[in-house]
């Protein structure tokens, strides 16, 4: 431990999660998107939270745009510079979590065992590994932002799926297969996993 973080004296604090969930009446979890580039995830996580966010649910979101433009833009694309991008976001969404509010994540997040130390933040039933499958053909030919082709071009290295890895989740909560459902099919499949396991 540095001098600065002994030097830090943690404030009592009055209220609690379990204050925050009682006020919002619904469980706070991390419902965490992984898969290839335009397999779905920011897609997914948007919708998914505009139908929460209609029930009066507490939502946020977390994606590329709101986390590699500002908190991790001095990170890039190596293995490290990934990992530690995953780092953040997972303590970011602790964060969120303990304030009682449903975090919709959406990150390529490649690596099993980043994802696995984001969960192991977590309570058991906080965090749902939502795998958007999705083969690499379709992805490449939705291409919507157009990464693939300069991917293929040369342009971007150490893009997913094409030249850095992608690690299939193990065993994630659920596995929605992009290249076959539609959008509503799927977002219907992750809230229903939601408002499900709720009343468990
Ligand atoms: P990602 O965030 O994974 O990079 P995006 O959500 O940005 O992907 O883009 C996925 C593209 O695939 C969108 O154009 C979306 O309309 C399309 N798409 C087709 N079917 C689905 C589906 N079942 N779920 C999500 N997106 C789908």
């Amino acid at each position: 431990m540095t001098s600065a973080t002994t030097d830090i004296t943690r404030h009592f604090r009055s209220l609690t999660k379990a204050d925050y969930l009682k006020r919002n009446g619904h469980r706070s979890r991390v419902i965490w998107f992984t898969g290839l580039s335009a397999s779905g995830k920011s897609t997914l996580a948007h919708t998914v939270e505009e139908v929460l966010f209609a029930k009066g649910w507490y939502t946020y979101i977390l994606d590329g745009d709101n986390i590699r433009h500002g908190l991790n833009s001095d990170l890039g694309f190596s293995e490290a510079a990934r990992r530690e991008n995953i780092r953040r976001i997972g303590e970011v969404a602790k964060l969120f979590v303990d304030a009682g509010v449903v975090v919709l994540a959406a990150f390529i997040s490649p690596y099993q065992d980043d994802r696995d130390r984001v969960r192991a933040l977590f309570e058991p039933d906080e965090f749902v590994e939502v795998y958007v499958k999705c083969d690499l053909a379709t992805c490449e030919s939705r291409d919507p932002k157009g990464l693939y082709r300069k991917a293929r071009a040369g342009e971007l290295p150490d893009f997913t799926g094409i030249d850095s890895p992608y690690e299939e989740p193990a065993q994630p909560e659920l596995e929605i297969d992009t290249g076959r459902l539609s959008v509503m099919e799927s977002v219907a499949m992750v809230v229903r996993y939601i408002t499900e396991s709720e009343k468990q």
